[in-house]
């Protein structure tokens, strides 16, 4: 009977996989892979779907609800400390104090009134996680992000409330090149001196490299598709 020896190199992990497309895309972009920054977003699956990641040294999770995420990760962060989780979901005022206790990221601070809850929580808690500005980059009806011409303004108001904002958050309309707003967003984030840009999914992460994304928010490709 043939045997057959599995091989390290043909048998590559999603997360493996993963890798190297960020090396191959950082390279052809003439960047570090290791200034790109994963995000492994494990919403709607089970908390063992991020066990395999774990194991084989995955730590930067996101996640989009508060809810779901405070049912998974607690226990998982307690046998695994260095985890570090992001919340890329639209956040509600009123759960600002749970997502600021909870997470080490936020990427969707988007209006005064979301600014205002989480300034008061982070002084609340004195724990200040660093938050992405979420950008309506498609200016979309449906889509959260503050308006493209109100980010000066929603900038200066999270530094006079104390919050640190890190870089620009976007997620371009569905079905349409991403490759512009992904651009408007990287000169946008470059304009207002911040640095870091949260762009590029499952299906565009690379090209998200390829025009400056610091970190990259990837589900399915790593997760499979979600129920
Ligand atoms: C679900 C989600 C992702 C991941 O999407 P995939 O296409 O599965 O990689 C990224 N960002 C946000 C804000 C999401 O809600």
């Amino acid at each position: 009977m043939m045997t057959h020896a599995p091989s390290h190199n043909d048998t590559l992990s999603p997360l493996g996989i993963v890798h190297a497309k960020i090396a191959k895309a950082a390279k052809t972009a003439g960047r570090k892979p290791e200034d790109i920054e994963l995000i492994a977003i494990s919403k709607l699956h089970p908390a063992e779907a991020a066990l395999p990641l774990i194991a084989e040294g995955q730590r930067v999770f996101g996640e989009n609800r508060v809810q779901e995420a405070l049912e998974k990760w607690p226990a998982l962060i307690k046998e695994t400390p260095d985890i570090r989780l992001h919340c890329v979901g639209q956040l509600q005022s009123n759960k600002a104090k749970t997502a600021v206790e909870l997470f080490d990221a936020i990427h969707s601070v988007d209006r005064p009134s979301l600014i205002e809850a989480l300034a008061r929580a982070m002084d609340t808690l004195d724990k200040r996680p660093e938050c992405f500005i979420q950008v309506n980059i498609g200016e979309e009806e449906q889509k959260g992000g503050c308006d493209i011409a109100d980010t000066k303004a929603i900038l200066k108001q999270c530094r006079d409330a104390g919050i640190p904002i890190i870089g620009l958050m976007s997620v371009p309309p569905l079905e349409v090149e991403p490759a512009p707003y992904f651009a408007l967003t990287v000169k946008m984030a470059h304009d207002l001196g911040l640095p870091a840009v949260s762009i590029g999914m499952s299906a565009d992460y690379e090209l998200a490299i390829t025009l400056g994304a610091t970190h990259i928010r990837v589900g399915t490709a790593l997760f499979g598709h979600r129920a």
